[in-house]
């Protein structure tokens, strides 16, 4: 099956779902802005990233030779007040904006691992490419689309929207004039000659510490210029996919399309693509308000906001069951429902797996072939539509009742050929592990006490990245450390189970 063929994909540029063709036949490059690194991964993070994951791992299962560059922001994302993210959190914590950046990279990597996320093929950071964007800023003033001003220099838009008509506002949807009376409300206007106008190097102040030297000031590049330099130096000055949070449009993803048109005269990528937004019992998530649930918090159940903890598969499935361009409100009833999801999937898949073919006795084609076959079909249509995860694990669901009407005989032997049920073992399998990258943790030790289950999720899953990394001392600290309190872990060849002795 060609599914590289089929793919449609929702561009925001225009709109509307587009048949997906790549630059280069066969090879997809792919840029996803990633998480300012100065404070923990909220769960709002996580499904964004984890909405790209499934993306990231879809292109690979239909073929593409994909370069999926995801980067680390670590300087250069303001905050409302015109600081830096990482200077105040250093501020804050007494550290060094750099202690503060490998604090919560770490953190992030470790829980995109508990995601079962894929690493990126490059993960760019925003300060080791400094040179890059000083280059990418004298481009921009080199083309006039830019203006120095007491040592700053800032991008001008509506030189710009004058010289590249319909380009800004382009990604956000939303007509100049608006987005004019938008800036007008922003800090730090008085130095520009438009408010629309963005910094794209700022002159340090005298207590901002992430500096560095330039042929215009000793200061730091606009948090917007980040991507523009690193899209371009590892995919070209055209690419095929950007990706990001829906609340990213708008000034970060307009402001990046006006550098790169700015700096190369092209548009950066074909298509853009955009994860709606998380929330929690109808509101979005925020810290200030209280409305918020780490992921730790939701994995161990201490928050008001959940009866008990959750898998982290469970939480990857509750994320899947809906669309990624749909918000998504984490509830406890819904995750509850995902719980019951999850495990019937997972149960489904193991009992496909274990239906030998020699006990299927169809010769020719029959209608619950043809039924098991469309279910297959619907799922990866499902895919290929905007890569509609709800749709492809509806579509499981209604093939494992062919399954398990086979196992309970209520369908007989004869009415399912051995290779359709061949067929369905690798597609399903292919969907949910490679695509979904659902791992099983439903077949550890006592179910009666979620708590635990899920926190010996966690730790095994922790320990299984260590041993794929061959991290032998960091693996067998965690199963001495088990031992040592009476749970027993073995390996097998579907993972590591657990046990109390
Ligand atoms: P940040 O670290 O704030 O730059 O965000 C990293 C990514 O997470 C961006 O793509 C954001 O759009 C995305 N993001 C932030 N908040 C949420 C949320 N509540 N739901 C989903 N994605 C979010
Ligand atoms: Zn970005």
């Amino acid at each position: 099956m060609n599914q590289e063929q089929n793919l449609k994909i929702y561009n925001s540029l225009s709109g509307k779902k587009e048949q997906f063709t790549p630059i280069t036949p066969g090879y997809v490059g792919m840029y996803v802005c990633g998480p300012t690194v100065y404070n923990d991964v909220h769960l709002g993070n996580c499904r964004t990233f984890t909405s790209f994951d499934v993306i990231y791992r879809y292109l690979l299962h239909c073929g593409f030779k994909v370069r999926y560059v995801r980067n680390i922001t670590d300087v250069g994302h303001l905050t409302d007040d015109g600081e830096d993210r990482m200077a105040k959190g250093a501020k804050v914590a007494q550290l060094e904006p750099m202690e503060v950046a490998q604090r919560y990279t770490v953190g992030f990597h470790d829980m995109m691992r508990v995601f079962n996320n894929l690493t990126p093929s490059i993960e760019p950071r925003a300060t080791g490419h400094i040179p890059e964007q000083i280059e990418m800023v004298q481009e921009i003033l080199n083309r006039g689309l830019a203006y120095e001003q007491n040592g700053s220099v800032y991008f001008n838009v509506p030189k710009f929207a004058e010289s590249f008509p319909g380009v800004y506002g382009s990604v956000s949807g939303r007509v100049l004039d608006d987005l004019y009376q938008e800036t007008r409300t922003l800090k730090n206007q008085d130095e520009k000659a438009h408010p629309a106008d963005f910094a794209i190097w700022m002159k340090a102040r005298p207590e901002d510490i992430m500096v560095w030297k330039s042929p215009w000031s000793i200061g730091f590049p606009g948090w917007h210029l980040e991507c523009s330099a690193m899209s371009t130096k590892y995919l070209g000055s055209n690419f095929d996919i950007h990706g990001g949070g829906n609340d990213l449009k708008f000034p970060h993803h307009e402001n990046e399309i006006a550098q790169n048109h700015g700096a190369c005269g092209c548009h950066p990528a074909n298509y853009w693509l955009h994860a709606n937004m998380l929330l929690l019992n109808g509101k979005k998530m925020s810290k200030s308000d209280g409305n918020t649930i780490t992921p730790v918090q939701l994995f161990t159940g201490e928050s008001s906001f959940v009866s008990k903890g959750y898998s982290p598969m469970v939480v990857r499935f509750f994320m899947l069951q809906a669309h990624y361009r749909s918000t998504l409100d984490i509830t406890d009833e819904g995750l509850l429902a995902a719980e019951k999801g999850y495990r019937k999937l997972m149960e489904f898949n193991k009992l496909l797996q274990s239906i030998p073919s020699s006990a299927i006795t169809a010769t020719a084609e029959t209608d619950t072939d043809r039924a098991i076959l469309d279910c297959i079909q619907n799922a990866f249509e499902g895919m290929n539509d905007d890569f509609n995860t709800a749709i492809a694990i509806a579509a499981l669901n209604d093939l494992s009742s062919y399954i398990n009407k086979l196992a309970n005989q209520q369908l007989a032997p004869s009415e399912i050929s051995p290779w359709v049920l061949e067929r369905a073992k690798v597609a399903v399998n292919d969907l949910i592990a490679n695509v979904f990258g659902l791992l099983d943790d439903t077949s550890g030790g006592g179910k009666e006490d979620n708590t635990i289950e899920g926190l010996m999720n966690l730790i095994l899953e922790l320990r299984a990245s260590a041993r794929a990394n061959k991290d032998w001392p960091t693996s067998d600290k965690i199963r001495d450390a088990l031992t040592e309190i009476g749970v027993t872990v073995k390996d097998g060849k579907e993972g590591a189970s657990w046990s109390k002795s």
